[in-house]
């Protein structure tokens, strides 16, 4: 029988253990494992190539987003540095132009210095895609919806691009999980998570996940991630184990107050931009629809000048001002200088990223009571914009 996600969340091969019947997975604190026998090692010998617990988690993720393997990591970052290495000296990315910040730092900064070359581009406009493709081009990096504008990417076609160009396309999938969204079905060939998100869901945990369409990859990226030994510690892969059981509940609530949220700052006189693809007007509404089950939880939005930006988080009393997202208290951040810091002005301005945009990550609060405080904090902004541009 074949059950849907939220019903595999928690009735899958994990939801007991066999010795004891416990309901959670054990947390196997060892780092290393007695061998029975001189001539045949067992299943596992150290934990940084193999513990019970981690393997859970990466087999419950690799089942989720339909992939072959997963591989639990300790960050997002982790789990993105480690996918980079596939790639060797002279290979070059295309990438999304508005990734996230730290994304963007490894691939300017670090990777830079190792001969993998680059391109930013605009993932959702395929022309510019496809100009940008060279002969050394190995893969296509897609976020969608992207970080912070919520640009929405055609997963599907530009999957197909990287396939005639022999490359392939990696897809950060924080933002939506498997639960909305499945890269792998649309042709991706690895995704990445910061489970430190939406997947653990509580603020308590940095944890990273990347799943792998096959075989050949899994092989691959199991020798990185044993090399590299960014591995995700038992206790930790226990609390992202913990936190998906209800990861359908928490998604769902978020996301439908995140719509909530988004309709009434659209006609707000004293918001400027929002940008959420779950708006019909938002001009990746029609690709999200196609590709996604929901526009998810996260959602920008700009104020008339930074100064109003300042009045206005003078007075919101709900959401946490902070880094991060996908969290069951809501967060509000200012990614000119949280997620982005990592980027210059002039790029940030080059993108969209201006000093008077907020990200607000939907938490599990009253919606209405969410609204209350936009709208008590906004009384404070003497700024009425003057344009309004509306949905972005
Ligand atoms: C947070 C985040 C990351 C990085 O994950 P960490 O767990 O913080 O290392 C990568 N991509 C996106 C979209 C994120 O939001």
């Amino acid at each position: 029988m074949s059950y849907s996600l939220d019903t595999l969340l928690l009735h899958n091969r994990f939801k007991h253990d066999k010795q004891t019947g416990a309901v959670n997975v054990p947390v196997y604190n060892t780092s290393t494992f007695h061998q029975f026998d001189v001539d045949s090692f067992g299943k596992y010998d150290y934990s940084r190539s193999g513990n019970p617990t981690r393997e859970a988690l990466e087999e419950l993720i690799a089942l989720l987003e339909g992939g072959s393997k997963g591989f639990a990591f300790s960050s997002g970052m982790a789990a993105i540095s480690t996918a980079f290495l596939l790639l060797s000296q002279g290979d070059h990315v295309l990438i999304s132009e508005d990734v996230y910040g730290g994304t963007y730092r490894i691939i300017t900064e670090v990777l830079s210095r190792y001969g993998v070359s680059h391109t930013f581009v605009d993932m959702t406009n395929l022309e510019e895609v496809e100009q940008n493709i060279r002969p050394n081009t190995k893969v296509f990096y897609v976020e969608t919806p992207s970080n912070p504008l919520l640009k929405v990417t055609n997963i599907r076609a530009v999957c197909e691009l990287a396939k005639s160009a022999h490359a392939l396309t990696f897809v950060d999938n924080t933002f939506l999980t498997p639960l909305y969204q499945k890269p792998i079905e649309l042709g991706a060939d690895i995704v990445l998570h910061s489970a430190t998100k939406f997947l653990a869901g509580h603020s308590d945990v940095t944890a990273g996940l990347a799943i792998v369409k096959d075989e050949e990859l899994a092989q691959k990226v199991g020798f990185l991630q044993n090399s590299f030994g960014a591995i995700l510690g038992p206790q930790d892969c226990s609390l992202v184990l913990r936190g998906l059981k209800t990861l359908h509940v928490r998604l769902e609530h978020s996301s439908r107050n995140a719509e909530k949220i988004a309709c009434y700052l659209q006609q707000h006189p004293k918001i400027k931009d929002i940008y959420y693809p779950g708006l019909p007007s938002h001009p990746g509404y029609e690709t999200q629809h196609n590709q996604a089950k929901s526009a998810g939880a996260v959602l920008s939005f700009t104020l008339e000048s930074e100064n109003a930006l300042r009045q206005f988080l003078a007075h919101i009393q709900l959401p946490v001002f902070a880094v991060s997202l996908g969290a069951v208290e809501s967060i509000l951040s200012y990614p000119a200088k949280m997620s982005h810091a990592a980027m210059s002005q002039a790029e940030r301005e080059k993108r969209g990223i201006s000093n008077a945009l907020l990200r607000l990550s939907v938490g599990l609060e009253n919606a209405d009571d969410l609204i209350a405080d936009f709208e008590h904090a906004l009384t404070y902004v003497e700024e009425v914009v003057i344009s309004k541009k509306g949905v972005n």
